[in-house]
């Protein structure tokens, strides 16, 4: 069935005050590129800056945060206070998205990218998904519960990042530095985690992201003294190394469970076909079937949540045509389990290399972060929020393979938890790609879940 297929809810069909403001919101962000390299993020925060401002926030609780990244750039965050009278007596609620974009070439889209265009039923345009929709969708949360008089119980606290995609270097700072500013009990990540739809657009499931594997790079260099190619010898730096990637290409990690995979194989067991299906419900009551791990391993996205991986993504080698090598490097991507540190996986890849002349560097300086153990008061919010909209989907635990803002948060002690408020069919996700796109209800609907969910975490 095509999009066109479906009923088509219109942008208009949303005529409440704080509907058209989310709108607003939007589309103006959209417009601004705040890709890196472009310089725009300072404006996005100053005008988000103001709307708290027009809709009565105090000067005192709006911070424009500017920071210059390693690189040079400037960029900002934004931290905005909505005090509470603090009947709770909790710890405040962090709220984060992210501000900045991946860059997008209006001439590789059918449609400009920093235009919002509604069409068929869907929003189009950079940002749409990741993390525009988002950023408008907390923000005009905050706008909404203050036009309607609402005291939260508890201080809640927005967060936007500026680098997400690329250094998460205001992360960092808002988890540390300004961590006076950001302090919660725990963090709501507006990018990460949510719904699926499935081919028809009914809600299948919703997943609260709760770790993130880590992200390290290593590079595997065989070093040769060389020589002329017409005298060849049974040193060569490019057989070599050849030789280690076949041996890394055919180890496999050991498998391995935490409680947020345990849940998420068990739970979305029952909303998958056999023998995938039936693969996962086996391998969450007992991790060491076999059988069923063989049929796991077969499908990436299953494979991925099992085990730490690596693998091969970049070559270089040799100088001249006919020169022996002097030097062949690969680079060697890993995607780590939660709880391994990442010097014993260069071990490993040392052991199962096989070459002891063969050297190994780290590239950029790996960030390992716990996975935040489930919550029961942010699960329980959640699934009646969910509910509400798409009664009975199951709410489950996720891993991320990627990395979001996320990591720092926990990496500073601070549980988080993605529970974004999209929902998508698994043909739309185009985040990072082109004609990337939102369902206009989609849209709309994420503003109901998260004022439902703020009143109910830090209502009366
Ligand atoms: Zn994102």
């Amino acid at each position: 069935m095509c999009p066109a297929a479906y009923a088509q809810p219109k942008s208009s069909d949303y005529t409440a005050d704080y509907q058209q403001t989310a709108l607003e919101i939007y589309r103006h962000i959209i417009s601004i590129r705040s890709a890196e390299g472009h310089g725009n993020v300072p404006e996005l925060a100053n005008y988000l800056a103001d709307r708290f401002r027009d809709a009565g926030f105090d000067d005192g609780d709006i911070h424009v945060l500017p920071q210059t990244l390693s690189n040079g750039e400037e960029t900002a965050s934004l931290v905005v206070h909505y005090e509470g009278n603090d009947s709770a007596g909790r710890e405040p609620i962090l709220l984060i998205a992210h501000m900045d974009v991946v860059d997008a070439l209006p001439e590789d889209w059918e449609r400009d990218p920093f235009t919002l265009i509604e069409e068929d039923g869907y929003f189009f345009g950079r940002g749409t998904l990741d993390d525009k929709f988002g950023i408008t969708t907390l923000t005009t949360t905050f706008l909404r519960l203050k036009a309607d008089g609402f005291v939260p119980s508890r201080d809640l606290i927005i967060a936007f990042t500026g680098d997400e995609e690329t250094g998460m270097e205001t992360t960092q700072a808002l988890a540390n530095e300004y961590r006076e500013l950001t302090d919660a009990e725990y963090v709501l990540n507006a990018d990460g985690g949510g719904g699926f739809l499935d081919h028809d657009g009914n809600a299948i499931a919703f997943m609260i992201q709760a770790a993130e594997k880590t992200y390290a790079t290593f590079e595997l260099t065989i070093r040769n003294p060389g020589g002329h190619s017409s005298l060849p010898r049974t040193d060569n730096a490019i057989y070599e190394l050849a030789s280690v990637l076949k041996n890394i290409e055919a180890y496999v990690f050991p498998a391995q469970i935490n409680e947020i995979t345990q849940g998420y194989f068990e739970k979305t067991s029952v909303v998958t076909a056999a023998p995938v299906g039936d693969a996962m419900r086996r391998f969450a009551a007992n991790p060491d079937d076999e059988e069923a791990l063989a049929i796991l391993s077969q499908v990436p996205s299953q494979n991925s949540i099992t085990r730490t991986t690596c693998v091969a993504t970049m070559l270089r080698a040799g100088h001249a045509e006919n020169a022996l090598p002097q030097s062949a490097t690969a680079t060697v991507n890993c995607r780590i389990f939660p709880g391994v540190a990442v010097d014993d996986v260069r071990a490993k890849l040392m052991e199962v290399a096989a070459n002891e002349a063969l050297e190994i560097e780290t590239l950029d300086i790996p960030l390992a972060s716990p996975a935040s153990p489930l919550n029961e008061e942010v699960t329980a919010a959640v699934t009646k929020a969910v509910h509400k909209q798409h009664p009975d989907i199951p709410i489950i635990p996720y891993m991320a393979p990627y990395g979001t803002d996320g990591k720092h948060m926990r990496l500073a002690g601070m549980p988080t938890y993605g529970i974004m408020g999209l929902f998508i069919r698994e043909e739309d996700e185009f985040a990072h790609g082109l004609n990337e796109r939102v369902q206009v209800d989609v849209f709309f609907g994420a503003l109901e879940y998260w004022h439902d969910l703020l009143t109910d975490l830090a209502g009366d």
